[in-house]
């Protein structure tokens, strides 16, 4: 189930829309400022937002140029009342993915955000930054600020399993099935040894790995 974040202050048009995506089949987090949008933004993975850019606090597009200066590339989709072409070309040069003029149709709005969740699915950004950290999914390749990584095949994997889920909790079992074999006999310290010499490997100034309790890992979002 994809995970959606709608900001939108209009009360009524906030109650219709989650409950237009939730019977649709999305999984919605529904905040009304700015403010609230960006500290979702920071802990939760979303497949997308669903933007208004007239709020309360911070405008649309300070939510906008925050989430884009982040290293997701989780789409946006823009809401606006406003149809003027400055907002629209503005919100573009800000990153938004997609428009929607309100009002609009429900049917419309569904259609945008399916189109927008096929094509991040389809095409993720080629690489992932999380501070000083960066991993290029074409070679797999991971760089500490402009220094080549080099890691050994464990270290590597785990790596890039918590890498490809910056900011969100990756379960202890799930993450052994990645790592090694299933048909591996593997100790049950395993996982912690990779686990405390990447976090030496990236003490210099790289993004810290979380141990959560009775749950797995998270590598935090810088
Ligand atoms: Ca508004």
């Amino acid at each position: 189930m994809s995970r959606i974040l709608l900001v939108e202050d209009d009360a009524a048009l906030a109650r219709g829309l989650v409950a237009l995506l939730t019977q649709s089949g999305y999984d919605i987090d529904a905040v009304t400022t700015g403010a609230a949008a960006l500290s979702h933004h920071a802990v939760g993975a979303y497949a997308a937002i669903v933007l208004d850019l007239g709020l309360p606090d911070l405008s649309g597009f300070d939510v906008l140029r925050q989430v884009r200066s982040d290293s997701s590339r989780c789409p946006v989709l823009v809401l606006t009342a406003r149809s003027g072409l400055d907002d629209r070309v503005r919100g573009l040069d800000f990153g938004a993915d997609d428009y929607l003029l309100k009002p609009f149709e429900a049917p419309e709005l569904l259609a945008r955000l399916r189109a927008l969740l096929r094509r991040s699915q389809a095409d993720p950004s080629p690489s992932i930054t999380v501070g000083r950290l960066t991993f290029e999914r074409a070679n797999g390749a991971f760089r500490l600020g402009d220094e080549l990584l080099e890691l050994p095949r464990r270290e590597r994997a785990v790596l890039e399993q918590l890498v490809i889920r910056v900011g969100t909790i990756v379960l202890r079992e799930k993450l052994a099935d990645m790592v090694f074999g299933l048909n591996e006999d593997v100790g049950p310290n395993a996982l912690e040894v990779y686990i405390g010499r990447l976090r030496k490997r990236l003490a210099s100034g790289g993004p810290h790995i979380r141990t959560v309790r009775g749950l797995g890992y998270m590598l935090e979002r810088m």
